[in-house]
């Protein structure tokens, strides 16, 4: 059997000494007394399946072109074409349509770009479309070098070591390139987090 899990579900390896696990939602408890835990905060999915499985994200997951790969850039460009009308924070991490991309990485994504997340990606002219481009293999490198980011934990319970620049643990501090506060908002069903004077809603 396959077993699939989406990115609201917390996993965790929990080891053979380990008495209290907490509430879960999965445990999947193993020979030498430990387990892998899972729990659901606000939103997630866990799939036990036979290998076929149809659900639309997990369809998309598997055939989709992945950030960081060989074809990724000709897929980039061609889907700007399809999404004039949508604004950037719909266009990278809705719909699936760049599955790896969601609103956690989305924020330094934009930051280092120096895009507000409302802007429309009709909008953005070839600079800003190969600059976005840019930060979006830049940021995800630096986050995958880094075991992910610090406002996550990973199997064992450790937060990452990526330094998040526009994050929960970063609003209302100062932007490191301009001084300015950043600041929060919610923006399709997430919050986003900007500075409002690198990344000016034009
Ligand atoms: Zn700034």
């Amino acid at each position: 059997m396959h077993l699939s899990f989406n990115d609201g579900v917390n996993a965790r390896l929990a080891k053979p000494d380990s008495e209290n696990n907490g509430d879960y939602q999965l445990k999947i408890a193993f020979d030498d007394g430990s387990a892998l835990i899972f729990t659901v905060a606000m939103y997630g999915g866990l799939f036990l399946h036979n290998g076929t499985f149809n659900y639309d994200y997990y369809i998309k997951n598997l055939n989709a072109v992945q950030p960081l790969s060989e074809g990724y850039r000709d897929y980039y460009y061609k889907s700007f074409s399809e999404a004039s009308n949508m604004s950037v924070k719909a266009f990278l991490a809705t719909e699936q349509r760049f599955p790896g991309i969601g609103n956690g990485v989305l924020q330094d994504i934009l930051f280092e770009a120096g895009i507000h997340p409302k802007n429309k990606i009709g909008e953005l002219d070839d600079d800003r479309r190969s600059a976005l481009f840019d930060s979006i293999t830049k940021v995800l490198s630096e986050m995958t070098a880094n075991g992910g980011r610090n406002t996550e934990k990973d199997l064992f319970g450790e937060y990452g070591r990526y330094q998040t620049k526009m994050s929960k643990l970063t609003v209302g501090t100062e932007c490191r390139v301009c001084g300015e506060k950043i600041v929060k908002q919610n923006y399709l069903g997430g919050s986003v987090y900007f500075c409002p004077h690198c990344q000016t809603l034009k």
